[in-house]
């Protein structure tokens, strides 16, 4: 008999009934360190009191209206993120596969606007991860996501992740936009060069094409900038935000260029809640702490100690962790051994990480976690590493 709830996931027989900063607590009253934090999402740990003020008194005062209607806290919000950041303009959405559907859409209306309806191509990367919509598995291309699901949404073109000669041979006339994420997250905390996100950038230039940036899962202050793609200097045009932006609340934006944005006119897109004024009340509070430059300087300063200490882990357990990878709190460790069992290891220790691709157990605290959270984690992951180590030489 199919499960009440339809059995999409692996669950980990884990049930949280509650969460108090960096830590998770069980039904059974285990204390969880939690280095997942949603997937990137409880960007200011569980339970910050500034966030559960900003939505209960956003909560005893109005929940939802349709954007029929001017929203105050939408539009402080989008004041904002446009103040903070090189966009000119927002849209709200609630998650970050809606924000890839209007990234593509946008990306499309505008050539369609300039009189070049032809260019209708996004150029994508392999083992890239934009959401599980229609554009969002097409735009992925990975063969496990999007078998069985055609006919999928036309118009993507993927190269492979560091291969330069094929993506100059990918960009036509019909291209319309490069689409990607600055940190692969799903694929395997795989950071681009800043070299290549600026050659990236150029390349944009010299063909009059869009850059679209996915910092669903690398922005609001993961790896220690606002947005991941201020470590090299560059802008997009247009720029995919969820995870991070509603500290738990469900949240996403598209952030782009007036130029960009120019043909996304009235009508050509809305959403039910995308931007109402319970999320845009929480999204407003998370922003006040994010992009704080006190706090994104801490969140460095830290996530650098962080790193230091799992270089010195990787080195005593070599036989499970081949390398650190990653930038500020979105680091990877790259293993050995099966990923899945470093993270069920973990879980024994009462750890919360996150399996990736690429044979990747992620970890992606909340940017709260202070000094002595991590020195705890790091003699978690060292009994984890242990124990694997222990398994691995019985079997
Ligand atoms: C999580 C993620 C998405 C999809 O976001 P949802 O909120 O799950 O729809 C898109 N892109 C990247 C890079 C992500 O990490």
């Amino acid at each position: 008999m199919i499960p009440s709830v339809l059995p999409t996931y692996n669950r980990a027989p884990l049930s949280f009934v509650k969460g108090e900063g960096s830590w998770l607590i069980e039904a059974d009253g285990r204390r969880f360190l939690d280095l997942g934090a949603g997937i990137a999402v409880n960007a200011l740990g569980h339970a910050h009191p500034a966030l559960v003020a900003a939505l209960t008194e956003q909560a005893g005062k109005l929940w939802h209206v349709s954007n029929l209607y001017r929203i105050p806290e939408q539009q402080a919000l989008a004041d904002r993120l446009v103040s903070e950041t090189f966009a000119d303009t927002v849209f709200f959405t609630n998650s970050g596969t809606e924000s890839c559907e209007l990234a593509v859409k946008m990306a499309r209306k505008y050539w369609y606007e300039k009189g070049k309806p032809e260019k209708t191509d996004i150029v994508a990367f392999t083992g890239s991860f934009h959401g599980r919509s229609s554009a969002g598995i097409a735009a992925a291309g990975s063969e496990k996501m999007v078998k069985g699901f055609g006919p999928l949404l036309p118009g993507f073109v993927h190269v492979d992740w560091a291969d330069h000669d094929g993506l100059k041979a990918a960009i036509t006339d019909t291209t319309a936009a490069i689409l990607i994420e600055p940190v692969q997250g799903e694929g395997g905390i795989r950071p681009l060069p800043d070299q290549c996100l600026k050659g990236l950038r150029a390349l944009c230039d010299e063909h009059g094409i869009l850059l679209i940036l996915d910092e669903v899962q690398c922005g609001m202050g993961r790896t220690g900038k606002l947005f991941a793609h201020e470590w090299s200097g560059v802008t997009p045009d247009i720029m995919m935000v969820a995870k991070g932006i509603g500290g738990g609340f469900p949240l996403g934006a598209v952030l782009a260029t007036e130029n960009a944005a120019s043909g996304m006119t009235a009508g050509t897109h809305g959403s039910t809640y995308g931007g109402n004024p319970l999320a845009c009340a929480v999204g407003l509070a998370v922003m006040d702490h994010l992009a704080d430059p006190d706090f994104l300087a801490g969140v460095r300063r830290r996530a650098a100690l962080f790193r230091q200490r799992l270089e010195g882990l990787v080195a005593t357990h070599a036989g499970v962790f081949d390398e650190v990878r990653g930038q500020g709190f979105m680091l990877g460790l790259k293993c050995r051994l099966p990923n899945t069992d470093v993270v069920a290891a973990c879980y024994e220790r009462e750890l919360v990480t996150v399996p990736a691709g690429d044979n990747v157990v992620r970890l992606l605290p909340p940017l709260t976690l202070s000094e002595a959270e991590i020195a705890e984690a790091i003699t978690r992951l060292d009994r984890a590493a242990t124990s694997v180590e222990l398994k691995a030489k019985a079997s």
